[in-house]
This record gives structure tokens, sequence and C-alpha cells, in this order.
């Protein structure tokens, strides 16, 4: 009798453990060991349109400096946002990270290691698994995908969005993986000189490289933007679209699908000018930045069903304020925590939260309309 109770005892161990296993499958594990349950406070809901905005260096200090500069209304993108988040930056084996790392947390939700793209920090060559992409995922629901920098094309962050490389500096395979593997519809970025037409054309994509090119261009055409010039300055010269030109035309491009789109736009000179200290031309590309999250917070009203994320994927300069005076103290990265502005959503973000990058994406990916068994993912690679 003794012996019977111990196995009904056990038997509801058994039952109780079993419960607990059953509750934890319902859940769905994700990587790094992290456990997401559906429909959590920050999901923001589906939308048609996913827009992420990196302005690249991009700081707290440099918002401030901005408004100090043009006033508050004019600075567009630092007064309209009702919600005000922050990014935490660090990569997974720096606590100050690069663009590449960086951009693979706000592209992947997966910390890599400096100098790396959209590969995993365990295996950094990517021979058997790559994260999947936000591009990637976006397409996966039918949606036209776009990359639009002031950088060149294979720069660490429109890399992030569009390649998986163990190192940034291989321009010429993220260039590759761009043109015959991406499957974006649209990337348009500063002019490397590694594609020409012949290269663009066999893998269907057709090369803009003039501003006649850009203008004449029409939705369902696939492009690829080599502009010359600084796009990064509206007086960037007249064979060159600058940022805000090119992402109102991006946008027109991407947006007659009835599934809508994902566009990553970057302002890479943010960064660029911060590194050289060079604070009057800092400005004029916060100024254009700006100037596009206006334009795009402009098309979100106007369209509706549009998510949009401002964001940075680290500080550079490490500007402090001295005696009411803003000044430049580095010409490195800081692991200052960087703004987290949303437009379109009361869920994404908290007032004042602070979460880590690599949870940005994440919750981008729920906008798109994943759940959690399929962002952050481990893709297969085939070769
Ligand atoms: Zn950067």
């Amino acid at each position: 009798m003794l012996e019977f109770i111990a196995v009904l005892k056990s038997m509801g161990l058994i039952k109780a453990i079993s419960a607990v296993i059953a509750a934890l499958l319902s859940l769905n594990l994700t990587l790094n060991g992290v456990i997401y349950a559906d429909g959590n406070d920050n999901d923001p809901g589906d939308y048609k349109n996913v827009i992420i905005m990196i302005g690249d260096g991009m700081g707290f200090n440099h918002i401030d400096w901005m408004e100090q500069e043009y006033g508050i209304d004019e600075a567009y993108m630092f007064s309209m946002t009702d919600y005000h988040g922050q990014s935490k930056t660090s990569s997974s084996n720096n606590i100050v990270t690069d663009s590449a790392a960086g951009a693979t947390a706000l592209s992947s939700g997966v910390r890599t290691n400096n100098g790396a793209i959209a590969v995993f920090p365990q295996d950094q060559y990517g021979v058997a698994y790559v994260p999947l992409t936000l591009t990637e995922l976006a397409r996966s629901y039918g949606k036209m995908t776009g990359v639009v920098t002031t950088d060149s094309n294979h720069g660490a962050t429109p890399g992030g969005f569009s390649a998986h490389v163990f190192d940034r500096d291989e321009d010429v395979e993220i260039t590759r993986q761009q043109i015959e593997e991406s499957g974006l519809d649209l990337i348009w970025s500063a002019a490397s000189g590694l594609v020409d037409d012949a290269y663009a054309n066999e893998y269907g994509w057709t090369l803009l490289d003039s501003m006649a090119d850009f203008e004449a261009v029409q939705p369902g055409t696939r492009s690829f933007g080599q502009f010359a010039g600084n796009l990064w300055n509206p007086e960037t010269g007249a064979d060159s679209p600058d940022l805000s030109t090119m992402t109102v035309k991006a946008i027109d491009m991407l947006d007659d699908d009835a599934d809508g789109f994902f566009l990553m736009v970057e302002g890479a000179h943010i960064d660029k000018h911060s590194h050289s200290n060079d604070e009057a031309n800092m400005k004029i590309a916060a100024k254009e930045f700006d100037e596009t999250v206006k334009a795009v917070i402009e098309y979100a009203k106007a369209e509706g069903d549009t998510l949009v994320v401002i964001t940075a994927d680290h500080e550079t300069g490490a500007i402090k304020v001295k005696d009411g005076k803003f000044e430049f103290t580095s010409g490195s990265h800081s692991n200052a925590n960087v703004p987290l502005l949303v437009y379109g959503s009361d869920n994404f973000i908290k007032e004042g939260e602070a979460i880590k990058n690599k949870e940005i994406s994440r919750r981008l990916a729920m906008a798109i309309g994943a759940d959690s068994s399929e962002f952050p993912k481990a893709v297969k690679v085939e070769n």
C-alpha cells in the first residue's frame, strides 16, 4: 500500500513535470535561450509597411545639438514622436559596437562580433547557419524590400540588410550577394565602382548611375543605384539625388504591392563626420537625415498602416556638453545608449524604456507579421 501511494505520488510528480514541460513547449523558445511568449506587451501588431531609419552614429547629444542649432520645431525628427526609448548598442564581443555588429543586431535580432555582418558569433564564417534578416523575413511575407543609404552599397549598415559575411571588408562578396542572391527590389547608394550595366542586367537589375536614370526609373523595375557625389548633402550636385529625394522615390517604387514593403534607410554620414569631429558637415548630414525622417513620417501619416522606427547603431564622437556647449570628445564610437523613436505604434516601446539593439529587430519582425518562432531564426547555409 505504501508502495502504491509512492507510485501515485510519483505519478503526480510526473504529471506536474509534464505540465511544466507542456507549458514550456507552448511558449516559443528562440535563439540565445530567450523565451518569448506571443502577444506580449511589445507586440506592435501587423503593419503593411515597415520602415527602419538608421542615423549611423546618432546619439542623444547629436539630437540635442541639432535642436540647439535649429530649434525644436524645425528639427522635425527630434520633436515629432510621442514615444522615446533607448537602444543599448553593445555587440557580442565588445561593449562598444562597430557598424557591422550594430547593423546585424538591427537586421537579424542577433548580437554578433564586431566586424561581422549578419552571421552568428558562434559561426563567424557563416559556414553552417546564418541569421535570417528582416529583409529576408519581409520577402517571405510577400513584401517588396529596399535599402537606401548615403554610404556605398557594401557599407556595413546596408550590408547588414542585404548580405551575410564574416568580415565587413569583403566589399566584393557583399556586392555579389546583393546582386546575385539578395532578392531585394531596390538598393540605392553612393557608387562603389563594383557594379556595371552588364553585371546588373545579368541578374535582372537596372543600374542607375545618373540623375537622369534616377528620374526615369519607374515602379516595377529592380534597380541598383550607384550615384556619384555626396548623397548626405542636399547640395550634392546636379547628377545625384540626396537622401531625402532617394527615400521619397524609393517608397513610391515599393508601395504598389498589396503586401506592402520593408525599407531600411541609412544616414551614414552622421557617423563619418563625427569620426572626424567635423561639426559643420555632421550637422548637414544630420539635417538631411531629419528631412528624410520628415518625409517618411508624412508618408506614414497619409498612408496609414505604416510603422516607422528611427534609431542609431551606436553613438560616435562621445559628444559632451561643457559650459553649455556641445563638443566632440573622441574620434571613435562610444557605448552610450542611442535614441529609439517610433511613429505608428503605441506598443513598440514604452516611454523611456531601454532595450537591447537586437530587441528592436525582434519587434520589427512582429510588425512584419512574424511570431517568435520565425524570428530571430537560424537559416541553414546552402552550398
Ligand atoms: Zn555605425
